[in-house]
């Protein structure tokens, strides 16, 4: 029973081949079972949910989306409430603001649970108040100092997207169709018209 090495190679050499084919059946079997499986992992978040996800998820470092994505579609199946739960926790966790001490000098809005909140960030580069920052809120023509946290709160809103705050305000703010003054609140907005100006024109309608 002796084997020359002439005759053992060859037989070597198949096994091995016999081996690395089969080994690759086996990862393409497995790569096609998992893309049969493959559902959406949201589909169990709520419309809400699914879209706060896909904003934070904007929000992180492309490392953290990259980590996330990859850990959802490793789950067997779709995320369960309390997975989706955790994943919001996270991605909150992760998110990475433009630092508030970045808000350029202007006026923003922010839409607060479906109510536009008109803004104006101060910065003056001179006077004794020079380097520091300012934030007022904007009624009408009215602009009232905000203070402290609020003020930091405003700053961190607005920075989350600083362009989208821009373009708010410049598409929410409305003025009167009777007097041009400057209209914030959402009743006048909608109107078209100020407090004074609907009082006035009901009068006259009286
Ligand atoms: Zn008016």
């Amino acid at each position: 029973m002796t084997q020359t090495i002439a005759g053992l190679l060859p037989q070597e050499i198949q096994t091995h081949g016999q081996r690395f084919r089969q080994m690759i059946e086996q990862v393409e079997a497995n790569e096609a079972q998992q893309a049969a499986k493959r559902v959406d992992p949201l589909i169990n978040a709520t419309p809400k949910q699914r879209k706060y996800i896909l904003d934070l998820a904007t929000q992180v470092p492309a490392e953290i989306q990259f980590s996330m994505t990859t850990w959802m579609n490793s789950q067997p199946g779709p995320l369960d409430r309390k997975q989706i739960h955790n994943l919001i926790e996270r991605l909150k966790a992760r998110r990475v603001f433009t630092k508030p001490a970045e808000v350029p000098a202007d006026r923003y809005a922010l839409r607060v649970d479906g109510v536009v909140h008109f803004y104006k960030v101060e910065r003056p580069t001179v006077g004794k108040y020079a380097g520091r920052v300012f934030v007022k809120a904007q009624a009408g023509d009215e602009l009232l100092p905000i203070r402290g946290a609020g003020a930091q709160i405003v700053l961190e809103q607005i920075a989350v997207d600083v362009e989208a705050a821009y373009n708010l305000y410049r598409d929410e703010l409305d003025r009167c169709r009777r007097c041009t003054r400057t209209l914030t609140d959402e009743v006048s907005r909608a109107a078209h018209l100020g407090p004074d100006c609907r009082a006035i024109i009901a009068a006259e309608g009286l």
